[in-house]
């Protein structure tokens, strides 16, 4: 995949009609915005396109209507906080791409900015439905992608669109694609890899396509078990994936033919059950990699294992950490991860997280601006780094 995209800023917006997929998918309660994070993070682009005199039409999916109308799922405060931090009136269709959004459109001035209903709302929306994909080019000149959350899906507003208009990223998506393009095709090196989280099959393909890219793997969190469990040593309790075994085995005799070193715990917290509820009162004790009870689970990495992948990530140039390295959700068990976000964090790598786990770890834990990029896509940085091709960015021109 070619990861040099178009922006914004490689086209000319003046006086054209710009239609914007954004990631507006913000948590709400009660019909209040929660976080407002996302509509932030959006704002550079937004600001851009009207100080370009762009007539601007802002799209996103909220939740997951299904394709019903839901008017708890209507992006109408979204609209409104856009308007409060642009200091400027945002103009809200009734519609996503029906008459109003069109009549809406069609009579935007240079600056304006107007926002389309839930894409979601529409049927054919997740279905990449082309009559949608129609509708929504025939308001607009030019396609802007600034959603990286959703670019690894084929939907008419993240992908579809750009078959009927000229496509180019926002800076949102300009930042995700360059940092982690670069990281996976010409990284400074070393490049250390950090993988963890609950399931070796949830990352099965991230493993195969890193242990082509980078000089040291590190697995922690509870996939690390089910590679225990390969080396041939009993688990206890612990996250395990009988079925993965062989392939943990596999993958440990393809880093060993390429010369990359996989690093796993050397030591472990265990417990004697899951705590519960998940930030409950634990108690804990730490066991060798090789020596954990048959009753006892592991929940953590060690203090050994802390020192053991921060002195790897220490030299390194690049790093990509993707899942906790244990249940950070428990204070008690939160020491693995807190320890490999501060190796990141003190040292002079690129260090890129990804992972909504990880990303929320990072910034909970207080190491958010430490990091060079916080990913803001779950799946789509999983699958960026699986080297998969993601539809939202693929349909870009390249520069
Ligand atoms: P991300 O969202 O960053 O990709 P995952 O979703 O793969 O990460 O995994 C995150 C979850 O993994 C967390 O909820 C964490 O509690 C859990 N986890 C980490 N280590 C263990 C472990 N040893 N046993 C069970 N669950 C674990
Ligand atoms: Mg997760």
């Amino acid at each position: 995949m070619n990861y040099n995209k178009k922006s914004i800023e490689d086209i000319d917006v003046s006086g054209k009609r710009v239609l914007c997929r954004c990631d507006f998918n913000v948590p709400t309660k009660n019909g209040v915005i929660t976080s407002d994070k996302r509509i932030v993070a959006a704002m550079p682009t937004i600001r851009y396109l009207v100080d370009h005199n762009a007539k601007v039409i802002l799209c996103s999916h909220m939740g997951k209507p299904k394709g019903e109308w839901k008017p708890e799922l209507s992006l109408k405060i979204v609209a409104k906080r856009i308007s409060e931090l642009l200091g400027k009136e945002v103009i809200m269709a009734a519609d996503v791409a029906g008459e109003d959004a069109k009549a809406k459109a069609a009579q935007l001035q240079d600056g304006d900015v107007m926002l389309l209903e839930n894409t979601r709302f529409e049927k054919g929306e997740t279905k990449n439905d082309p009559e949608l994909s129609k509708a929504l080019a025939s308001l607009a000149d030019i396609f802007v992608n600034d959603a990286f959350g959703t670019a690894h899906r084929a939907h008419s507003s993240t992908a579809g669109v750009a078959d009927y208009l000229p496509a180019v990223s926002g800076f949102l998506v300009q930042k995700e694609v360059s940092i982690m393009g670069k990281a996976l095709t010409n990284p400074e090196r070393p490049f250390v890899a950090v993988l963890g989280g609950a399931k070796v099959s949830d990352k099965l393909n991230v493993i195969n396509n890193l242990l082509e890219k980078v000089d040291t793997l590190i697995i922690g969190g509870g996939m690390a078990y089910t590679f225990l469990a390969a080396k041939g040593y009993a688990v206890g309790k612990s996250l395990l994936d009988e079925s993965k075994i062989d392939y943990c085995k596999e993958m440990m005799a393809k880093a060993e033919a390429k010369g990359v070193k996989l690093l796993l715990p050397v030591d472990v917290v265990v417990a004697d059950t899951f705590p519960d509820p998940i930030d409950g009162p634990i108690e804990v004790s730490t066991v060798d990699a090789d020596a954990i009870p048959a009753d006892k689970e592991g929940l953590d990495i060690g203090e050994k294992s802390c020192a053991l992948f921060a002195s790897a990530v220490k030299d390194a140039k690049t790093v990509v950490w993707n899942g906790p390295m244990g249940v950070f959700e428990n204070p008690t068990l939160a020491k693995g991860t807190i320890a490999m976000a501060q190796a990141l964090a003190d040292s002079s790598a690129t260090t890129i997280v990804g992972g909504g786990d990880s990303a929320a770890a990072c910034e909970q834990l207080g190491f958010a601006d430490k990091i060079t990029h916080i990913s803001t896509g779950g799946g789509a940085s999983l699958e960026f780094l699986e080297g998969l091709e993601l539809p939202g960015i693929a349909c870009l021109e390249d520069k």
